[in-house]
Order: structure tokens, then sequence, then C-alpha cells
């Protein structure tokens, strides 16, 4: 058995045409045009290559993209000023704050003065909360929200169906949990959380009619851990030396493809499965904070 492919990069390629047409009508039915501020704290390569990708993602849909980079000694003060004043500027329906932050500067505190109706990364305590007791308007976490839409645009709808979740970080499992816990779209599944301390990892997987690995371990599920016919989606990303190729690194994920590929009745590759599916995320919920905000008016 080979594996039906599950490409992010064709999911969101369908999303962002979906946007654009979203975006257009915002522009004439309200004359609104979605705006994204990007803030950006010193020099980091990563960081910076982060930013301009998500800004180019942004002005190719029509969205309106403000970055901003402050140097790396920018005082704490000084960046929470900043964010006060997008919060209040009506041209901005989104706020990202790219992380790492320098050490000097507190994170919390950052992300915590991000107005929750602007918060497009989904980090914010009240986004959080409201997602982990399913309440109120908040927007997801860019990564999880990217797994949902990539599972019921592939037709593989959770609901209903064992789910395990490998990894319980903040960005990414136990935001993706909770969403699969809903009792909305894209939720409504029976969902069991691993991570490091869980004793046969390998145990629980093989129970998972859908599995979504984000451990930070390369290639690290093999095919022994995952029943036959499982969707699995693979949300890691790594860059591994590799001397046979021509740059000398290879771009691989948590999951082991090839074999998996053989067990798995579906599967998202990586590179081209969850990554695109991020920054999609992200003009997702700037596009649907640019919307609140007209019905809010
Ligand atoms: P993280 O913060 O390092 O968390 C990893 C999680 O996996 C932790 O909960 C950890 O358990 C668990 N874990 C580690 N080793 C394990 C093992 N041997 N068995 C079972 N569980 C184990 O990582 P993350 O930020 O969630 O990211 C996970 C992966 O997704 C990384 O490869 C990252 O690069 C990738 N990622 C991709 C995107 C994207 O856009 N494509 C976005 C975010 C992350 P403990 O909690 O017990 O330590």
């Amino acid at each position: 058995m080979s594996a039906q492919i599950i490409s992010g990069k064709d999911i969101s390629a369908e999303i962002r045409s979906e946007l654009a047409e979203r975006v257009a009508a915002l522009a004439r039915d309200h004359g609104v045009v979605p705006g994204l501020a990007t803030v950006l704290v010193g020099e980091d390569p990563a960081s910076e290559m982060y930013v301009g990708m998500k800004n180019r993602a942004a002005g190719a849909l029509g969205i309106h993209s403000r970055q901003i980079t402050l140097p790396a000694g920018t005082p704490e003060e000084e960046l929470l000023g900043l964010v006060v004043g997008l919060n209040a500027d009506p041209d901005i329906h989104g706020i990202l704050v790219q992380l790492p932050l320098p050490d000097r500067i507190d994170e919390a505190k950052v992300i915590e003065s991000i107005h929750p109706s602007k918060d497009v990364d989904g980090f914010h305590p009240i986004s959080v909360g409201r997602l982990a007791t399913d309440s109120g308007a908040f927007f997801a976490p860019c990564t999880p929200a990217g797994v949902i839409e990539m599972l019921l645009r592939s037709g593989h709808d959770p609901a209903g169906k064992h789910v395990v979740v490998a990894g319980r970080s903040n960005i990414v499992g136990r935001p993706l949990a909770s969403l699969l816990l809903r009792k909305s779209r894209g939720g409504n599944a029976t969902v069991t959380v691993c991570h490091s301390r869980t004793p046969d990892l390998g145990a629980v997987t093989r129970t998972a009619e859908i599995l979504v690995v984000a451990i930070g371990r390369p290639e690290m599920v093999t095919a022994d851990m995952v029943a036959p016919g499982a969707v699995v989606i693979d949300v890691g990303t790594h860059r591994v030396d590799d001397p046979s190729s021509e740059r000398g690194y290879r771009v691989c994920g948590d999951v082991l493809f090839d074999e998996v590929k053989e067990v798995a009745s579906a599967l998202s590759p990586s590179p081209g499965g969850v990554g695109p599916m991020t920054i999609t995320m992200l003009l997702s919920n700037t596009v649907e904070s640019a919307s609140r905000s007209v019905v809010g008016r």
C-alpha cells in the first residue's frame, strides 16, 4: 500500500485563493484592507527569514503588511509602547511579535500586551483560555489550526476518530489537542496526548486512527509505530546532514516518510506539509480579524 499524500502546499494554495477573494470583497464592500503588523527585534537570520516570508505572503493576497524592525537593544518599555500603538491603530487587524525575543525582554509580558482581538498568533493567555474552554472569540495558533485544515480538506474529518497527538508543546501539541476536543468543525475527536515521559510511545501511536507527530525528533516515528491504514500528519521539520546532497543537508520530518507511507492510508510530507499551512493560517486569522472589525462597527 502507498499512502495518499496530504500536500500542505496544495491545500495552502486552495486556502490562499479563497482568502484573496475575501480580501477583495472586504475592499469592495467595506473599503477595508486587512492589515498585519510584524515586529522583529534584533537580527536573528531565521527570524528575519520567517518575517520576510510572512510579509511577502500577505502582500501577495492584498493584505497590507507593516514590518517594524527594532534594534536588539530596544528597551522592553519601548516595545510594549509600540504594541499599545498597534492595538489602537484601525488599519492593523493582526499583530505578530516574532519570537524568540532577546533575553532581556519578558516574552510573556509582550504577548499579554497584544489585544486579544488582534492576537493572530493565538498565544495571548485569553486566546489560550478561550480555546481550552471552547468559548468566546479567539484566534487559534497557526500550526495546529493548519493541521486541522489539512485533515478536513483531505477528507479526514477527526470527528469521532481516535487521534493521538505526539508532543505537548504550547505552540503545537497542547493547542492541537484543544482544537480536536472542540464541539465544532474540526473537533469532536477522542484525543490522546503523548510526550517524552510516555513510557512506550509506539504502543500508544499504534492505537491511532489519526496520528499527528510534533516531537522534534528527526524521523523517529517508524512504520512499526503506525497502525495499518492510519492517517499521519508530520509537523516536524529538520535539517539533517546529507553529504550526498549538493547542499550538504536535506530536510525531513519527525516521521520516517519512506517507511510510513507503505503502512499509512494517508501521510503529509515534510517539507511541503504543515510548513506552508502555518503562514496560510496566519493570513487567514488576519483576514478573519478584519472581517470581525467590519461586523463590530
Ligand atoms: P518542542 O517544544 O520541542 O516540543 C516537543 C514535544 O515532543 C514535547 O512535548 C516533548 O515532551 C515531546 N517529545 C520529545 N521527545 C519525545 C520522545 N522521544 N517521545 C515522545 N515525546 C517526545 O517542539 P515543538 O515546538 O512542538 O515542535 C515540534 C516539531 O514541529 C519540531 O520539529 C518543530 O521544528 C516543528 N514545527 C514545525 C512548524 C511548522 O510550521 N512546520 C511549527 C512549529 C513546530 P516533553 O513535553 O515531555 O518535553
